[in-house]
Order: structure tokens, then C-alpha cells, then sequence
């Protein structure tokens, strides 16, 4: 029987177990989790006294991709999954010190002077961004740094404001050091099926483009117990396959060769080292990480990802701390200028019908991007009681917080740099070529969200299957 390891627990290393599972009987599975849980960022704070059910982290999932519902269905979950509320539409976005409506358009692009309610915009920044639609189509033949495309298509006012808070946002990242290719591309074949991207923002935002007929899901889901339960689904298929060997506190260190096989070196959170022998690898952690553990066998081209860490602050407070307005709001973003320490927030409980009783609103409040995570240093409380603070002047709150849980993600957010796929693309080719039994996966190489990350475990189990039958 052939053996395979699988180092990493969070959701790419567990798609990669359900892939070997399903895809071969006679394979037997290590996974390696250095930490004492198995789901990586995927962190789901339940308090049963209080009612919640919030994400710490990762919050939903986006439909369109099928990796998402796939696993789902698999995993005899769909009649758990949630959609967004259908009432949840705004989206605010902070500029001297106030919250403003983000521009009606797709992606925050305005298509018309009625798009941007002053004082988001200034007359001329408005006008700029709307100059876009009569630029030459002009596209980057390689990779470009988003920010820079995006200044030049529709201006500094724009991306300072709308763009670089929700498109760099995802990543915890500075617009001006990521990579357009990898992370937007979405945006090339915007420009290039509508001759511009405020074109496209108009074409979109027609009532005819926006109607999904046959579809009741939002764009968004997630799962009523929250996106733990897809993890606890996930491990417990493993677990009961009987085939899976699960090391939780095993952080491998090294791999060598032994032949034709590979022997990892692993070291236990009690302090006992081990080592086991097997013939093909899943690396389903970081770039750096992985990269310096196959030192000895590979010598892989760099991937260079810079990781941001961040944190969330979860605010509950009683319902009656604001007004109506809430249950309209699905969030706001907080661009660099205003310099605040929380980046954006989720108004969890208006947006979700599942999280909270009626009685409560929660609020989740993000803190850390790149070159902006001073704030990152202070002691839990101190972030809570600034956060509770920040949120609380912005939305007007008559009451404090009654409940609050502060969760750090240490260098959680990878951040893909200009020609970050052409260097994945070399790490991935020189893997094929010296040690095809081994494949890398997840956030730090194809994509960051849930579903990519999936598709990706997968697609890393497939490649080793392939090569260890050959
Ligand atoms: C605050 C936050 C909000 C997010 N929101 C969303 C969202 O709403 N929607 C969405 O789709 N995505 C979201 N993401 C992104 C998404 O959560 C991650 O990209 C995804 O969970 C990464 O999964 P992964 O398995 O690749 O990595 P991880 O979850 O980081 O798992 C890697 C695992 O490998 C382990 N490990 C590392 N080194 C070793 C070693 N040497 N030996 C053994 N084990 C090791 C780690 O302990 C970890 O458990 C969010 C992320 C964060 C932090």
C-alpha cells in the first residue's frame, strides 16, 4: 500500500485527504498539523448562553465558484446552507470621519454623476473616475500592480477611496504592491467584453444583467452552524475512513530522500521527534514554509509571498444600541487616509440570518493591512476597547458592547506581488520535473478564498495520485 502525506490541517489539506480517500483504496493518508486544531483560519465562535454563531474568521464563501457548493453537497450539507439577507444592501464607506453609501456600481465603479453622493468623492474625482469610459483599452500585456492600473483607468480619488479599502481589503494588502494578474483579472475581461470598466458597471448594474434567474442563493453563502461545521463534516468523513492517520501538534520539519520515497522529520508539541517514510506529498501550507522544508530534496524557485497578520474583533451589543438603519447595512470600509486602526467591518448579524438572536447585533471589526498595523502591537483589550470605540463614534451606538473576543491571525493574509502566477508557475513546473510525488496548494499560491483553496487540495491530490501510480 502507498503512502501519502498531507502537511497542513486547514481546508486545503482536508480537501486534499477527501480527494485521496475517494480517488484510491489502496493509499494510506498521514496528515501533519503543527497547531492543536485542525481548520486554519476557518474559526467559528459559538456561545450558546448568548445565542451567537459568528465567524472568526472566513465568513462565506462565493457561490459562483462550484468547489464551494461541491464540497457542501459531498459532504450532505446543502439544506444547511444559508444565503445573505436579501434586505443587507449597503455598503458604507468611511471619508472624514463619516459614513458614506459606497457608489451605486459594480465593484463601487460609478457609471453617472447620480452613482456618488458627495462628500465620498470630490466633483473632480468623481469626473476622473467617469473619464474612464473614453480611455484607450490600453491592457498590460504581463503583470501589472493593481494600484497602477487602477490610478491610470479611473484615478487617484477613486482607488484612495472606494477601490483600494474593498479591493485590496480582501487581502489585507496594499493595492499598489499586488498583483492585478493574480488578484483581478476579473478586470481585464471587464475592459475587454465592454470597452471600459465603467461601461461595464453600468452594463451590470441593469436590472436585466442583475436578476439570476433560477438561482435563490446570494452571491455569499455559508452554513447555519457556522463554517466550522463544513470542517468538523470534513474531519469526521476522514476520521471514519479508517485510512487517515491524523497528527495534530506535528509540525514537520524537513523532508529527505530514502530512494524512490521521501522521510519526513517531524517534531510534537510534547517535544518527541519522529520520522515516517512515504511515497508522495501534499504541502499544503504556506510557500516559505513549504519551500524550506524540501530544501534538502528541491531547491524551488521562491514564491515570495509577503503573509500580513490581522485580527477581528467580534462586537455584540444589544439590538437597541442602533438604529434602523442597521438591518440595511451590510458593512463598512475604512480607507487609509482616515487613518483609523479597523480596516473594514461586517455587520454580521444584519447580513446573516443565523448568527444572533433578534435581541442582539454583532458587529465584526477587522484590524491590519500592510504598512498599516501599528495597531496590531496593542494587548487584546486595548484593541477591543479602541475598536468598540471606533465603531461606536462612526455608527453612532447609544449603548457599549456587551460582549467582545479579539482572535489574532498571525501572518495570515498572503499578498500576491507583481508576477506572483509566472512564480508559482516555476515553483509548480520544477516540482513536476524533479519530484512529481509532491505538490503544493492553497492561499499562499492560487487564490485565497474557501472554494480556490478547495479546488486547489484537490487538484494537488490528483497530481500525486497520478504520479505515484505511474
Ligand atoms: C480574517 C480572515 C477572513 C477571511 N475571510 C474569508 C472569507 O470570507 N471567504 C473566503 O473564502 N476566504 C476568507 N479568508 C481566506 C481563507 O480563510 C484562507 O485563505 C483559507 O482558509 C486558507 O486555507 P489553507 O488551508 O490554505 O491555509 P490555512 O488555513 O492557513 O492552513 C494551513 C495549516 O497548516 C499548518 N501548518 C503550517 N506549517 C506547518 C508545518 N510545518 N507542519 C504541519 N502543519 C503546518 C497551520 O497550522 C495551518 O493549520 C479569510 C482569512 C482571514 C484570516
Amino acid at each position: 500500500m502507498k503512502r501519502v502525506a498531507v502537511v497542513g490541517g486547514g481546508i486545503t489539506g482536508l480537501a486534499a485527504c477527501l480527494r485521496l480517500l475517494s480517488s484510491d483504496a489502496n493509499v494510506q493518508i498521514l496528515l501533519y498539523e503543527a497547531s492543536d486544531r485542525l481548520g486554519g483560519r476557518v474559526q467559528t465562535i459559538r456561545e450558546p448562553d448568548l445565542g451567537i454563531t459568528v465567524e472568526a474568521g472566513p465568513d462565506s464563501m462565493l457561490a459562483r465558484k462550484p468547489a464551494a457548493m461541491r464540497l457542501i453537497e459531498s459532504l450532505g450539507m446543502a439544506e444547511d446552507v444559508v444565503s445573505t439577507r436579501p434586505e443587507a444592501t449597503e455598503t458604507y464607506i468611511v471619508r472624514d470621519g463619516g459614513l458614506c453609501p459606497m457608489p451605486k456600481g459594480y465593484l463601487g465603479i460609478p457609471f453617472d454623476p447620480s452613482c456618488v453622493r458627495p462628500p465620498l468623492l470630490t466633483e473632480a474625482g468623481l469626473a476622473r473616475a467617469l473619464e474612464e469610459e473614453r480611455l484607450p483599452l490600453d491592457l498590460p500585456e504581463d503583470d501589472a500592480a493593481l494600484g497602477a492600473f487602477l490610478r491610470a483607468r479611473l484615478g487617484d480619488e477613486w482607488v484612495n477611496y472606494v477601490g483600494e479599502p474593498l479591493m485590496a481589503g480582501i487581502y489585507a494588502g496594499d493595492i499598489d504592491q499586488l498583483s492585478l494578474m493574480a488578484t483581478w483579472p476579473l478586470l481585464l475581461d471587464l475592459i475587454r467584453n465592454h470597452g471600459s470598466l465603467v461601461a461595464a458597471s453600468r452594463a451590470l448594474m441593469a436590472p436585466s444583467s442583475r436578476r439570476q434567474p433560477g438561482s435563490s442563493r446570494s452571491a455569499f453563502i455559508t452554513v447555519r452552524g457556522g463554517l466550522s461545521s463544513v470542517i468538523e463534516r470534513m474531519v469526521d468523513r476522514i476520521e471514519r475512513s479508517g485510512r487517515v492517520e491524523i497528527r495534530i501538534g506535528a509540525r514537520v520539519g524537513a523532508v529527505t530522500r530514502r530512494g524512490a520515497a521521501y522521510r519526513f522529520h517531524i517534531d510534537t508539541a510534547s517535544g518527541e521527534r519522529f520520522e515516517e517514510d512515504v511515497d508522495g506529498v501534499v504541502f499544503a501550507i504556506p510557500p516559505q514554509v513549504a519551500r524550506e522544508i524540501m530544501s534538502s530534496v528541491i531547491d524551488l524557485p521562491d514564491v515570495e509571498t509577503h503573509y500580513q497578520s490581522t485580527a477581528t474583533i467580534v462586537l455584540v451589543y444589544a439590538r437597541t444600541a442602533f438604529g434602523p438603519d442597521l438591518a440595511r447595512a451590510s458593512g463598512f470600509l475604512v480607507p487609509r487616509p482616515e487613518g483609523m486602526a479597523i480596516t473594514a467591518t461586517t455587520w454580521m448579524s444584519s447580513k446573516w440570518p443565523h448568527v444572533a438572536p433578534e435581541s442582539l447585533a454583532v458587529i465584526r471589526a477587522y484590524v491590519g493591512r500592510r504598512h498599516q498595523d501599528e495597531a496590531l502591537a496593542l494587548s487584546d483589550d486595548e484593541l477591543a476597547r479602541r475598536a468598540a470605540e471606533e465603531v461606536g463614534r462612526l455608527t453612532g451606538a447609544r449603548e457599549h458592547p456587551v460582549w467582545l473576543r479579539v482572535t489574532r491571525f498571525s501572518e495570515a493574509m498572503p499578498n500576491y506581488g507583481l508576477g506572483h502566477l509566472a512564480r508559482v508557475e516555476r515553483a509548480e513546473a520544477a516540482l513536476r520535473a524533479s519530484c512529481p510525488a509532491m505538490a503544493i496548494a492553497g492561499a499562499g499560491y492560487r487564490g485565497v478564498g474557501l472554494p480556490d483553496c478547495v479546488e486547489q487540495g484537490e487538484r494537488a491530490a490528483d497530481q500525486v495520485l497520478a504520479a505515484i501510480r505511474a
